[in-house]
């Protein structure tokens, strides 16, 4: 998923960037109106978060002209106006949703979610985690372009862990939404495990970054090892 972030501040946009890709977003960072302008008709990103209020052309100019062209991309609006106006502008001039300055990241990642998942008419649906790649129509697994055969438990739960990236997911929650089975005290942790275990020998072995961490005591998260 490749994210544009138009965001002037430049710390603020820094951070963005940093967070967005720990949590295995592909994100480019635009400091100016123009910029991102520039960038949007020129490249393919899969969600903008577009600051209003920037030098130049601003965020509401530059919304407006996108969705005039009929690019349907998903776009999430920051703004520092918190006054109900400029919310109502936003979204009349299709940005799809909106946080006002200061938010909380998580709160951010939530919402970024929310729309990849309600997605764009026309976006791809394939989800990647670095150079590993899913996808859930033609069920096909790649790493670094490399084909990987999986059964298809282990897609699923592959598939399972690729939505959850950069977020732990506890066997709690593999055994219900995985392998449906809600009790809680099911005795699936081993067999969770084994599975986990041959998802990881298929994705990981050999590949230098490993994408399938065990979190001790809690579960598993999808996402680039941090050294
Ligand atoms: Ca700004």
């Amino acid at each position: 998923m490749h994210i544009l972030v138009v965001e002037d501040e430049k710390k603020l946009g820094l951070a963005l960037k940093d967070g967005l890709e720990s949590e295995c977003y592909e994100v480019t960072l635009a400091h100016t109106g123009e910029e991102g302008f520039f960038l949007l008709n020129s490249g393919s990103f899969d969600l903008v978060v577009l600051d209003l209020m920037l030098p130049g052309r601003d965020g509401l100019e530059i919304l407006a002209t996108i969705r005039k062209r009929g690019l349907r991309i998903p776009v999430l609006i920051l703004t520092a106006r918190d006054a109900i106006e400029d919310r109502v502008s936003g979204l009349d001039a299709g940005a799809d949703d909106y946080l006002v300055k200061p938010f909380a990241f998580p709160e951010l990642l939530a919402r970024i979610r929310a729309l990849l998942r309600r997605g764009g008419a026309g976006q791809p649906s394939r989800l990647k985690c670095s150079d590993l790649e899913l996808d859930p129509v033609t069920r096909a697994v790649t790493r670094s372009g490399q084909s990987l055969d999986l059964t298809p438990r282990e897609f699923e739960l592959l598939e399972y862990l690729m939505r959850h990236q950069g977020r732990v997911v506890s066997r709690e929650m593999l055994a219900r939404d995985v392998w449906n089975e809600p009790s809680r005290h099911s005795p699936l942790d081993n067999v969770i495990d084994v599975h986990i275990a041959r998802l990881r020998r298929k994705v990981d072995d050999q590949f230098d970054k490993k994408l399938v961490q065990t979190v001790r005591g809690v579960g598993f998260v999808l996402r680039e090892e941090v050294p």
